[in-house]
């Protein structure tokens, strides 16, 4: 059987952070669905094909990369997508004491489906969407923390 991770998030934008969790997990799943939640009480800075469209320009090359857009729980549109892992990436407490939680009630949702966690690599750490889009926002230049075909 294939396995299928799904990454979630909101990738808004995708970072070097969320690419470089991509790339470590790739040897581990025979594919890997980066989908985006498009949640309607959650207010963006980048429109939801532009999101897309920036982490397919990222993931050209790697065949088993693939992007989609979801709604609703995360643990449903894993199990419609056939995908037994659910990918996240941790870059300290704040996202460990987060990600367990949810972690642990999507187990209770769906005890087929298993959470995997990398830890992100020292350099990206402290690279945080939020921080990108206040950089994006203020004049200032983001594109050291943005995949190379990203330019804001
Ligand atoms: P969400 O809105 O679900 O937090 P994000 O797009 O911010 O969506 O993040 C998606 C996933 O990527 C999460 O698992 C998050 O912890 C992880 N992530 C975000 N930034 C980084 C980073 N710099 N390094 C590693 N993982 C990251």
């Amino acid at each position: 059987m294939k396995k299928i991770a799904v990454f979630p998030g909101s990738f808004d934008p995708i970072t070097l952070g969320h690419v470089s969790v991509i790339k470590r997990a790739l040897p581990l799943f025979d594919e890997i669905i980066v989908a985006i939640g498009n949640n309607s009480q959650k207010k963006y800075m980048f429109d939801l094909k532009q999101r897309e469209g920036w982490i397919k320009g990222a993931f050209v090359n790697d065949n088993k990369v693939s992007v989609d857009i979801y709604q609703g729980l995360t643990i449903d549109y894993c199990e419609k997508k056939n995908a037994k892992f659910l990918l996240r990436g941790l870059r300290n407490q704040q996202d460990f004491e987060f990600e367990r939680s949810i972690a642990q009630m999507n187990r209770k949702l769906n005890d087929e489906i298993e959470t995997i966690f990398l830890f992100t690599d020292l350099e990206y750490a402290a690279i945080n969407s939020t921080i990108v889009r206040d950089i994006i926002r203020n004049g200032g230049n983001a594109d050291q923390f943005l995949p190379a075909n990203i330019s804001i």
